[in-house]
């Protein structure tokens, strides 16, 4: 059972970091390729078009590719040995990308990763924040404990797909969070389902319903599917990744569940 931190410990937790941050929501999956920094891109879209303050910190060591996805080619500055967030359509972004080359940080040890998160999160000019995202790398509980030990992380959210195996990854993360303190806010299944434009026809290519279920069985909400989508893969490849995804449901219910937290 996780009880939330009173509020003032919250901020003095997280004046330590030197983050103003109302909420601290992490992103988190199983396994790679299931679409989390696509999630996490679109949350802090969805949440910054509904008119709060966002910071996307992107954590994923082995595939830091929010920058990408947004389209940020420029490393951030420092002006007193403090790193500038890159700012794109209103969002402050910064990646695991920029700290150092992904073919050599993927070999770093518990130690040096901590030390990058840290610095990331103590080192960069975050401002007042709404919301602080970060986009976790996949599976490992590492980083989730550097986390855990540094901020008072409001919650995850978990990504998955309706696949067995995903499926078994998803359950492993939930469990990873929960040993480290850090409430399951919620489940979303990506890549859910195929609506074809040729004949408006639904294809469950990994299968259906398996993460909804899982959910409801774990007790933790069932943010929603979904579709594999050309446009968003597309988007994604061009840096538009753009926050429609979440608008719907996904940012609001963040919204609201963070307001009584
Ligand atoms: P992860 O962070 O889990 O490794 P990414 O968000 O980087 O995954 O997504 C991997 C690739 O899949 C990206 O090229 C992304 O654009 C694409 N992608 C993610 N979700 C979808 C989707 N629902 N439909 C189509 N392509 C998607």
């Amino acid at each position: 059972v996780v009880e939330a931190l009173p509020h003032e410990r919250k901020a003095e937790k997280l004046g330590q970091v030197g983050v103003t941050a109302k909420s601290v929501i992490a992103v988190g999956s199983g396994k790679g390729g299931v679409g989390k920094s696509t999630i996490a891109t679109s949350i802090a879209y969805g949440l910054k078009n509904a008119g709060a303050r966002v910071g996307l910190m992107d954590a994923d060591v082995y595939g830091p590719s929010v920058p990408h996805l947004v389209g940020i080619n420029e490393r951030p500055t420092a002006i007193n040995q403090r790193l500038q967030p890159i700012e794109k359509d209103g969002l402050k972004l910064i990646s695991m990308g920029f700290m150092v080359p992904a073919e050599e940080a993927i070999v770093w040890r518990g130690p040096m990763l901590h030390g990058a998160v840290t610095q990331m999160l103590r080192d960069t000019d975050w401002g007042d924040l709404d919301y602080l995202v970060i986009d976790m790398p996949p599976g490992t509980g590492d980083i989730a404990l550097t986390l855990s030990q540094l901020l008072p992380l409001t919650g995850a959210v978990v990504v998955c797909t309706p696949q067995d195996v995903a499926l078994l990854d998803a359950v492993k993360a939930i469990a990873m969070f929960r040993k480290v303190s850090i409430p399951v806010l919620g489940v979303v299944e990506n890549m859910s389902y195929f609506l074809c434009p040729d004949n408006g026809q639904r294809y469950d290519i990994f299968g259906n319903g398996g993460a909804k279920a899982k959910a409801a069985q774990l007790g933790v909400p069932f943010l929603g599917e979904a579709p594999i989508s050309i446009d968003l893969r597309k988007r994604g490849d061009d840096g538009q990744t753009g926050g429609n995804y979440a608008d719907d449901y996904i940012a609001p219910y963040l919204w609201n569940i963070t307001r009584q937290m």
